[in-house]
């Protein structure tokens, strides 16, 4: 049990200290405790928890996603990553007065019924239960990657196409080369809108999230996780003619929480900060990241353990799998036991990660703290195998 946390360190309550990689599924990109956020947020405190009205941090914040986020112009708040995938979804349908949306395999857009469907590779199923089963059926399920099924799927009843456009959550998979490029292509030529699900790779592959990184830019984005350095706060953001159903209040977005103090005041000290230091703080973290990567890599050749890593931007999944993953399809049939198994014996060792082998890198990650991730991964694969 956590009893507190400091930069990229968590303490347990029997007063064992972690480097921590989970971080809280991933917002916490400045760490637990990064001082101009409190800062910011105990300010926020004193000016009163609410007003119900818009506020000027919010129009402070959209103008700051705006200078970060190539495709943003026009953003509006929420306060999970579910809803606002709902929210884009519903801006789609109204702007393109259609219904059908396609979702690609192994992706994940959150909990609501319609999209928490096919998050396990091999199964097309809703993945829990109690979900409406029927809530899901004007999703369209496809493979990740396949541009010929995605152009023969796309007709004039398709109001989005949704996508991580890096497969995080499935394994940190980058894109095909050329596939963005081509969805943006064929959604543009059917007048579909394409949604990019950026809640983790919004300002983990960089300031511009996986747009300024790969080039393409979708035409509403679904950011969350990051932009609140860890208080609750989600936003939709697109080009103004993408983002018209909300501007022109044609229609409704709700939401007793939509934009709250508390959770603006942390998005736009952390915004601040990581768009002075950019330069610095990203390639730092991804050279952090290819060293860890390479370094687990090397002790698993050594002791012949079956463990392969892949790593994106500022985020790394580490597979037990006889050979590499390559692809999200590889992942179909993987042990996932065997990854909780190594994940517990990092633990063991000082090293927290998601429990299904997803690590985040923040700021406060220091090479002493990969030196020793490395030394942690060597005695647990020499455990492990
Ligand atoms: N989309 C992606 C890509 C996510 O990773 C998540 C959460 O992990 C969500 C949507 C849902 O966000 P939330 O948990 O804030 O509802």
């Amino acid at each position: 049990m956590q009893e507190h946390a400091d930069g990229c360190h968590v303490t347990d309550t029997d007063g064992n200290t972690y480097i921590d990689y989970a971080l809280g599924y991933g917002p916490l990109l400045l760490g637990h405790t990064p001082g101009p956020v409190l800062d910011a947020v105990r300010r926020a405190l004193d000016l009163g928890l609410r007003t119900g009205g818009v506020t000027a941090g919010e129009a402070e914040l959209a103008e700051r996603v705006a200078e970060c986020v190539p495709s943003a112009e026009v953003t509006t708040f929420l306060s999970s990553g579910t809803e606002a995938v709902q929210l884009a979804l519903r801006i789609a349908r109204s702007e393109t007065a259609r219904t059908r949306v396609v979702k690609f395999r192994g992706h994940y857009h959150g909990w609501a019924d319609s999209m928490h469907v096919a998050n396990a590779p091999g199964s097309d199923d809703p993945t829990t239960t109690g979900q409406d089963p029927l809530a899901a059926e004007n999703v369209i399920l496809l493979d990740w990657g396949d541009l010929k099924a995605l152009n023969e799927t796309l007709d004039d009843t398709i109001a989005a196409v949704i996508t991580e456009p890096a497969a995080v959550n499935a394994g940190c998979f980058e894109p095909e080369p050329g596939f963005l490029e081509g969805l943006r292509r064929a959604t543009t030529a059917n007048g579909t809108m394409l949604i990019f699900d950026e809640i983790i790779t919004g300002f983990r592959l960089g300031l511009g999230g996986a747009q300024g990184r790969y080039g393409v830019n979708p035409d509403l984005t679904v950011l969350g996780k990051a932009l609140g350095a860890g208080l609750p706060i989600s936003a939709v953001t697109g080009s103004r003619a993408a983002m018209r159903p909300v501007a022109s209040g044609r229609m409704l977005h709700r939401g007793t929480y939509n934009g709250n103090p508390l959770s603006v005041a942390s998005g736009n000290a952390c915004l601040k900060q990581l768009a002075n230091s950019a330069d610095v703080l990203y390639p730092r973290m991804e050279a952090q990241v290819t060293r860890l990567a390479a370094g687990i890599r090397e002790a698993a050749e050594r002791l012949a353990a079956p463990v392969h890593v892949n790593h994106v931007g500022t985020c790394l999944q580490v597979f037990v799998s006889p050979s590499p993953v390559e692809r999200l399809t590889d992942t179909i049939g993987l042990d996932k036991e065997a990854v909780l198994e190594l994940s517990g014996l990092l633990v063991e060792r000082g090293v927290m990660t998601l429990p299904r082998g997803l690590m985040y890198l923040s700021v406060e990650h220091t090479e002493a703290d990969i030196d020793d991730t490395i030394w942690a991964f060597e005695s647990a694969l020499d455990a492990f195998t």
